[in-house]
């Protein structure tokens, strides 16, 4: 039978995850976070000093496993749940680096479509609509102003040991957008098939709403 397939691609920060995740529970849908599989293979790549040596073990020592519990997603590098590790600064720069190699994209692709063909998902990333799963039934451009991103993602962290500024956090995101979105293969892009929603000035729910509006209207999921 034929899964069911929607893509939600955008930019760092703009709230992709938490509201995927959301959208997949109300559905009973498999939600994916790709990024934490470019995340794992920049803590892979963290152990090898030069990018050759890391391309070349990458093949054959790097195993990654997505499990579920309670319907959060769990990621294995290498039979370790390295879910809260890689959720770092220093792992989201290195990821976006990774993330522009050819031969990561490549490893990751195969992977990501098998699951999307095994199960109804949710899949979220960058090039989920353009290149992973370009026949998608449903494509979604989530985005917002970097200066609203940054602020979430402040006030997320606020209070925690040795937080970054604002500033640094902007910073960071108008890096990482830079990378993503100017990279040679599979670039950050909205298609003109992907519905825009900008949420910079939207809430979690209204925007949760507004995807589930657009699935209402196009499956009969009865
Ligand atoms: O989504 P998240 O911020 O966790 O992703 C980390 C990095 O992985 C991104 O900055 C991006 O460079 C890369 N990525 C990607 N393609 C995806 C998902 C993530 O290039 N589909």
């Amino acid at each position: 039978m034929k899964t069911i397939n929607i893509t939600i691609d955008g930019p760092a920060g703009a709230g992709k995850s938490s509201i995927a995740r959301e959208v997949a529970s109300e559905l009973g849908f498999v939600y994916v976070d790709t990024g934490a599989f470019y995340r794992a293979i920049a803590l892979f790549a963290l152990d090898y000093p030069t990018k050759r040596d890391f391309l070349r073990k990458l093949e054959s020592e790097c195993h990654l496993e997505m499990k579920y519990f309670g319907g959060m997603q769990c990621i294995f590098l290498n039979g370790e749940n390295v879910t809260d590790k890689i959720r770092t600064q220093e792992i989201s720069m290195k990821a976006s680096e990774v993330s522009a190699l050819p031969e990561v994209r490549e490893f990751l692709l195969e992977m990501q479509k098998e699951i999307a063909h095994a199960y109804n998902v949710i899949m979220d990333g960058r090039d989920i609509g353009t290149a992973v799963l370009p026949d998608a039934d449903l494509k979604i451009y989530l985005t917002a102003s970097a200066e609203e991103r940054a602020s979430r993602r402040y006030l997320e962290l606020e209070d925690k040991p040795d937080m970054p500024s604002y500033e640094q956090i902007l910073e960071e995101i108008k890096q990482r957008d830079d990378n993503d979105m100017h990279r040679a293969i599979s670039p950050l892009k909205r298609t003109n098939d992907a519905v825009l929603i900008d949420s910079t000035k939207m809430g979690f729910h209204e925007v949760c709403e507004e995807i589930m509006d657009l699935i209402e209207t196009k499956f009969d999921l009865d």
